[in-house]
């Protein structure tokens, strides 16, 4: 029976063998009742805190609640945050940034998907008419999904930090996938989070732990998020088998991502040698985005990879998306290439769709 590889997202990692250990061993014992009061809760908290140079951690279901909780904190309803236009507060968390927290997202360009500190800085000097929102926090994200899995250039955070500091703005990092920048780069995450007063870690993509993600910053804000999160219905218990499999999850991670951004290097390789510059530049980390010809949509050419047992993402109309994890191996990026290759030049050879017959709008209104 041919294998199916699922490319779609890191969530279908998979929980380490470990992890999987660790969470039945701790959930057979008594839990906890308190929000804060697991040990094993405390002691992911602590270490990650640590390890990303911040004062304390909370652990909360996703990365989404931790972005919004931020969000609530930071800013007051109908303020303004710059963020790339592509990032994910900015598009997939539209409805929560707008609805829960009240804020609105000024969208500038990015390079890569990453803002600069030249843009930032322009960006807060620029006058702001009355009425306008007041930007209270600037938003990044590393790696940055959307522009497929791609790194912030060195010292960017840090400037941005700095830049931030000095105008009374404060700065939220999007780490989702900060890990994936910490095996890239060989960088500690503390010196990834330079210039963020506050982070977000996903637990649940290329980690591999069940479910989680963790909110990063200072005592006093991880105080009032605890608050928030309780608030917006995260509050949730009992957790101790769920961060003893974050735990165990996070001891190996960077030859793991490092394995998983190997192979993407391959699968990029293998794509481009089939189909040239449509297969992008080589992936910084995890994710590859495939640019498809005009007049051949994304769905269905997912529709025709699944029919040979090969999962991935639609992004949007015109690109796909394949992201490398630790479920993904080495056969499975050769069954990839293969059929990626064979359906692509398929699509290629058919005649391309009549154009649609221009229909005029706009003279049907007739007022009484
Ligand atoms: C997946 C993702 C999130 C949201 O994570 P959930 O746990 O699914 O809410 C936030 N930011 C980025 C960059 C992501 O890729």
């Amino acid at each position: 029976m041919t294998r199916i590889a699922d490319f779609r997202s890191d969530l279908m990692s998979g929980i380490p063998p470990a992890a999987l250990e660790a969470m039945v061993q701790t959930a057979q014992g008594a839990p906890e009742m308190g929000f804060r009061d697991d040990p094993f809760q405390a002691r992911l908290e602590r270490e990650v805190a640590e390890l990303a140079g911040f004062e304390e951690a909370l652990f909360v279901p996703t990365c989404t609640l931790a972005n919004q909780i931020a969000l609530r904190l930071w800013c007051r309803p109908g303020d303004s945050i710059l963020a790339a236009t592509d990032s994910h507060v900015a598009s997939s968390e539209a409805a929560s940034t707008a609805g829960l927290a009240g804020v609105a997202v000024r969208r500038l360009a990015g390079l890569r998907g990453h803002l600069s500190p030249g843009t930032v800085q322009a960006a807060l000097a620029a006058p702001q008419g009355p009425g306008a929102q007041p930007t209270s926090l600037v938003w990044l994200e590393n790696t940055q999904m959307r522009a497929g899995g791609t790194l912030a250039p060195a010292g960017w955070g840090a400037a941005i930090g700095e830049l931030c500091r000095g105008a009374g703005r404060r700065v939220h990092l999007d780490g989702s996938r900060l890990w994936n920048a910490e095996a890239a780069t060989g960088l500690p995450l503390a010196t990834l989070a330079q210039g963020a007063d506050s982070l977000s870690l996903s637990l649940n993509k290329a980690i591999g732990a069940p479910a989680g993600s963790l909110l990063l910053g200072s005592r006093d804000f991880i105080r009032e998020a605890v608050a928030v999160r309780g608030t917006l219905g995260g509050a949730w218990r009992p957790v101790g088998f769920l961060a003893a499999a974050a735990i165990a999850a996070l001891r190996g991670r960077t030859d793991r991502l490092g394995a998983d951004h190997r192979r993407a290097g391959l699968l990029h390789a293998g794509l481009a040698a089939a189909l040239g510059h449509r297969a992008g530049e080589a992936p910084d980390t995890n994710i590859l985005l495939l640019a498809l010809p005009e007049g051949i949509a994304a769905s269905d050419i997912v529709d025709r990879l699944r029919g040979e047992h090969l999962l991935a993402l639609a992004l949007d109309e015109a690109t796909l998306r394949f992201v490398v994890h630790a479920r993904i191996d080495d056969q499975a990026i050769a069954q990839a290439v293969e059929t990626v290759r064979r359906i692509m030049s398929h699509q290629a050879s058919k005649p391309p769709p009549p154009s649609p017959q221009p229909t005029r709008t706009g003279d049907a209104i007739r007022w009484p």
